[in-house]
C-alpha cells in the first residue's frame, strides 16, 4: 500500500536511489548536504558554457565559442556552492572545461538541430504511484524521427577509445527525462534519447567527445505482466521507509556521503 503523500524524486537522483537508498534518503529527505567536488564542478562548467552557446544558436544571438567559454570559467572560479577540490585543481578544471567546450561546439553542436536548452520541469505527478518527478533535461532536438532528448555526460570514461559512448544503465534516467521534457516543452518525444559523452582527461587526445543513443528508453519505466516497472520500484522503495545502505557503492566515501561517519551499514 503506497502512502498518499507524494514524494519528490529528482531525475538525476534516481540512479543514486537504487545505488544506496540510505544515502539518497539522507540527501533528499533529510536535506543533508556535502560540499561539491572538483569533478562535479567541472561537469557543471561544461554544461553552463555549452548551454550558453546552444541557446545563442537557437536565438541567433551570435555568441562565439570563445565568449560562451567564459561561462565555464565563471562556474569554476565563482561556484555557487562550496567546492572541496582535494586532488583536483580549479586551474586544471578550467583547462579541461574550456577544451571540452570547444570540442563540443565544433564537433557535436553543428550536427544538432536543438529546439530547447535546459528544459526545466518543476513537477510531473505520477498520481497512482504517489511520486512526483522533477528535473532539467539538457536539450530537446529535432530529428527525422521527431523530437528527442539529449543528455550531456562528463567523466573519465564517458567515451571509449573507439569513440563509443557507454549507454548501458542509463535507460531509466533517460526515460524520466523524456517524460519531463514532454511535460515541460509540450512536444511529443518520439526519437531515440541521445547521450553526449565528454571525457575529462587532461590531454587533448584523451578529451574525446561522442554520442550514443537509447531507443525506447521509457519502456523500462513501466511494468508489464512479467516485471515491475522502474517507477513502481522507486515508489515502493521511497514509501517503504526501508532505506537500507550499500557500503559497496562506489560513492560510499567521506567525500560523497553526508552520513558516512555515522552510517551503521558500514560496520
Ligand atoms: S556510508 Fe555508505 S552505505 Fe552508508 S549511506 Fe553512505 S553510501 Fe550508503
Amino acid at each position: 500500500m503506497i502512502n498518499p503523500t507524494p514524494i519528490i524524486i529528482r531525475a538525476s537522483s534516481l540512479s543514486g536511489l537504487f545505488d544506496c537508498p540510505a544515502r539518497w534518503a539522507a540527501v533528499h529527505l533529510e536535506g543533508r548536504r556535502m560540499p561539491s567536488n572538483g569533478k562535479a564542478t567541472l561537469g557543471r562548467a561544461v554544461h553552463a558554457s555549452t548551454a550558453v552557446f546552444d541557446q545563442s544558436t537557437i536565438d541567433g544571438a551570435g555568441i562565439t565559442i570563445e565568449e560562451a567559454a567564459s561561462a565555464a570559467v565563471d562556474a569554476i572560479h565563482k561556484p555557487d556552492e562550496d567546492v572541496l577540490w582535494e586532488d583536483d585543481s580549479p586551474h586544471d578544471a578550467e583547462k579541461i572545461a574550456v577544451s571540452l567546450h570547444k570540442k563540443y561546439c565544433t564537433v557535436i553542436a553543428p550536427t544538432q538541430k536543438y529546439t530547447a536548452v535546459e528544459v526545466k520541469c518543476e513537477r510531473l505527478d505520477i498520481t497512482d504511484l504517489s511520486i512526483a518527478l522533477t528535473g532539467t533535461t539538457d536539450r530537446v532536438r529535432e530529428t527525422d524521427d521527431g523530437f528527442s532528448i539529449c543528455d550531456l555526460k562528463t567523466g573519465k570514461a564517458a567515451v571509449g577509445s573507439d569513440g563509443s559512448v557507454k549507454t548501458q544503465g542509463h535507460a531509466y534516467q533517460m526515460g524520466v527525462y523524456e517524460l519531463l521534457a514532454e511535460q515541460a516543452s509540450g512536444v511529443p518525444i518520439t526519437g531515440a534519447a541521445q547521450i553526449i559523452g565528454m571525457n575529462t582527461a587532461k590531454t587533448d587526445a584523451g578529451q574525446r567527445v561522442g554520442t550514443g543513443e537509447i531507443l525506447d528508453a521509457r519502456s523500462v519505466l513501466v511494468g508489464d505482466s512479467e516485471s515491475t516497472g522502474v517507477l513502481e520500484m522507486a515508489a515502493k522503495l521511497v514509501h517503504s521507509g526501508d532505506f537500507y545502505g550499500n557500503p559497496k557503492s562506489m560513492l560510499c566515501h567521506k567525500s560523497y556521503c553526508p552520513v558516512f561517519q555515522i552510517c551503521k551499514f558500514r560496520k
